[in-house]
C-alpha cells in the first residue's frame, strides 16, 4: 500500500482540527513515538497528534482516510513487541491528554474511561471505595493500550486478561464514523460480540475513544509465598498442584535462578535461590488464608520444595511480591547493550510442566545471559536471551531459540503470544498458529478498513 506523507498542508489543516499546540511535527516529538520497548527499528512518525475528545479523533481519522496517511494510537508506547510502532510513517495519536475518569458507578462495580486512562491511576481512584480494576501488566500503560495488546498479568490466574473486563466500547472507525458497541448487563445474548473483536486487534481496526470497564471489589485479606525447588520441572508441578487443589491463587508466578539472583543483587534481599513459585492468595480473613498458606506448602514440599516462606498481610504480601512486580525493568536496565527479545508463549496448564522444562533446556544450550519467568498459573512463559546489538550470530541465535519455543508452544495446543500481542515480532508465526482462519482474521481487517490505514504492518505476515 502508498500512502501519503503528511505535508505543510495536511499538518495546517490537522492543526486546524486540534489546536495548533496539540500536533508536532517536530523531531524530538517524533523521534519519542517512534518506538516502543522492544528491540524493533525505529520508525519516525510525519505528526504526533494529542486529542481531547472522540469528535477530535474521528475528524483527524475521516481526514486521513481521505488522504490516505496512516494513523497510529499511542498509550505509553510500552509494547514489547512494536505493536505501536508507525511503520509506514503517517500520524501518531498519543491519547496522554484524553485521560479522564467519566463515571465510577460503584453499585454496578463499572467505569467509564477514556482510553489514556493508566490503570495504577484508575486503581489508585478506586481504592477508597474498595474496588480495583484486575489487569496488571508489568509497565505503566493506558486502558487504551491495554485493550489494544489484550493485556494481562499476574493476577490473570484469578481474574482473567483484559478481555474479561471490558463490557462496551465507543470506537472510532477507519472512514471517522463514531460507534457503540456491547452494553453494560452482566450477560448478553445479543448479535456478534463486537466488542471482542475489538479487543486484542492492536489499533487495527478501530481507535477506541471510550471504554466501560468491568471493577472488582478488593479482597480483605492477602498473603504470599515463595517456595524454591531443585529443578524447574518440579516447580511446574507444584503450579499445577496448587491450581488442582481449587485453591484459587490471585497470582502464581514461576522465576529461574538466573531471576532469583538478579532480584536479590539489585533489591538487596535473600529470599531463595534455585528455581521459585511466588503464590499470591487472598480471602475473606487471615485465618482462612492461613490455612491456605499451609495447604499451599504441603503441596510444594511433595513436589520437592527445599524452602517455603509465608506471610499474612498486605505489607508481607508487598515485600514478597516487590521483586517479582520489578523485575522485567530489572533485566531491561541491567543489559543497556543488549538486543531484548522476550517469548510471551502460552500453553494449556496441563501442558506447563513439558513447555517450561523444554524452555528451560533449550535456553542452557547458549552461554548468552537468559532469564526465565512465568504466569505460571495461566501457563503464560517469558524467555528472555540477550545478544549483543552489534554481534549478528548472537542476535540469531536469539531468534532461532524464540522460534524453536514458539513452534514447540504451538504444537502443545498454545499460542505464539499469551499477553504481549502480535505487534512485528510474532507476525511470522500467524500463519501456523491460525491455519486457514488467518484468512478470515485478514477479511474482517479489509471489513473494518479498506483502505489499510489503521497501524498498518502489524499482526500479518
Ligand atoms: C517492563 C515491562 C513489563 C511488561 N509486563 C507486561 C505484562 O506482565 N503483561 C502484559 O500484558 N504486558 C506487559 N508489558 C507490555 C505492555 O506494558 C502492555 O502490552 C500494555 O498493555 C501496553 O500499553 P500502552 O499504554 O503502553 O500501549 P501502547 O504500547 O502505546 O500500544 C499498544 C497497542 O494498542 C494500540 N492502542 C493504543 N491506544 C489505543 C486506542 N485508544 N485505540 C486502539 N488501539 C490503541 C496501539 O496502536 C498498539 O498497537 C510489559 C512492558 C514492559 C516494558
Amino acid at each position: 500500500m502508498e500512502f501519503n506523507e503528511i505535508n505543510e498542508r495536511d499538518a495546517a489543516e490537522l492543526g486546524a482540527i486540534v489546536a495548533p499546540q496539540r500536533i508536532s511535527c517536530g523531531e524530538s516529538s517524533c523521534a519519542l513515538h517512534s518506538k516502543d520497548q522492544s528491540s524493533h527499528r525505529a520508525y519516525v512518525p510525519g505528526a504526533v497528534i494529542w486529542p481531547l475528545s472522540a469528535e477530535e479523533v474521528a475528524k483527524i481519522v475521516s481526514y486521513a482516510c481521505d488522504r490516505l496517511m496512516p494513523v497510529t494510537a499511542w498509550g505509553m508506547g510500552s509494547s514489547l513487541e512494536g505493536n505501536p510502532i508507525p511503520v509506514c510513517g503517517g500520524i501518531v495519536l498519543d491519547f496522554s491528554m484524553m485521560n479522564r475518569v467519566l463515571a465510577i458507578r460503584h453499585e454496578d462495580f463499572q467505569a467509564d474511561l477514556e482510553p489514556g486512562v493508566i490503570y495504577q491511576d484508575l486503581n489508585e481512584t478506586l481504592r477508597h471505595q474498595g474496588l480495583f480494576f484486575p489487569p496488571d501488566p508489568g509497565a505503566r500503560a493506558t486502558i487504551g493500550g491495554m485493550i489494544g495488546n489484550n493485556a494481562s498479568g499476574s493476577r490473570t490466574v484469578r481474574y482473567g486478561a483484559t478481555r474479561d473486563h471490558i463490557m462496551r466500547l465507543k470506537v472510532v472507525l477507519a472512514d471517522g464514523e463514531i460507534i457503540e458497541i456491547g452494553n453494560r448487563a452482566s450477560k448478553s445474548s445479543s448479535g456478534y460480540d463486537l466488542v471482542h473483536i475489538f479487543v486484542g486487534s492492536e489499533g487495527t481496526l478501530g481507535i477506541v475513544v471510550e471504554a466501560t470497564v468491568k471493577l472488582t471489589p478488593i479482597p480483605a485479606e492477602f498473603s504470599a509465598a515463595v517456595a524454591s525447588f531443585p529443578s524447574a520441572e518440579e516447580a511446574a508441578s507444584a503450579v499445577f498442584g496448587i491450581r488442582r487443589a481449587g485453591l484459587d491463587p490471585v497470582a502464581l508466578e514461576f522465576l529461574s535462578p538466573e531471576c532469583m539472583e538478579l532480584v536479590s543483587r539489585e533489591q538487596g534481599i535473600s529470599i531463595a535461590s534455585g528455581p521459585a513459585v511466588f503464590a499470591e492468595f487472598a480471602g475473606p480473613s487471615a485465618s482462612y488464608l492461613a490455612e491456605t498458606v499451609v495447604y499451599a506448602e504441603e503441596i510444594c514440599r511433595e513436589n520437592g520444595s527445599l524452602k517455603y516462606e509465608a506471610g499474612i498481610g498486605r505489607d508481607r504480601r508487598d515485600k514478597l511480591f516487590r521483586a517479582r512486580h520489578s523485575l522485567g525493568e530489572m533485566i531491561i536496565r541491567s543489559h543497556p547493550d543488549r538486543k531484548i527479545m522476550t517469548t510471551d508463549v502460552a500453553v494449556p496448564i496441563s501442558m506447563f510442566p513439558s513447555m517450561i522444562a523444554f524452555a528451560d533446556a533449550e535456553s542452557r544450550k547458549t552461554s548468552l545471559p537468559r532469564y526465565l519467568f512465568s504466569h505460571a498459573g495461566d501457563g503464560n512463559i517469558h524467555l528472555v536471551v540477550l545478544g549483543r546489538k552489534d554481534r549478528e550470530s548472537e542476535i540469531r541465535t536469539v531468534e532461532e531459540l524464540n522460534s524453536r519455543i514458539v513452534m514447540k508452544a504451538i504444537e502443545l495446543g498454545g499460542t505464539a503470544t499469551g499477553e504481549h500481542g502480535v505487534g512485528i515480532g510474532k507476525r511470522i508465526f500467524m500463519e501456523r498458529e491460525h491455519g486457514k482462519s488467518l484468512e478470515w482474521m485478514r477479511r474482517i481487517k479489509g471489513l473494518f478498513d479498506p483502505k489499510g490505514i489503521l497501524n498498518p504492518g502489524k499482526i500479518f505476515p
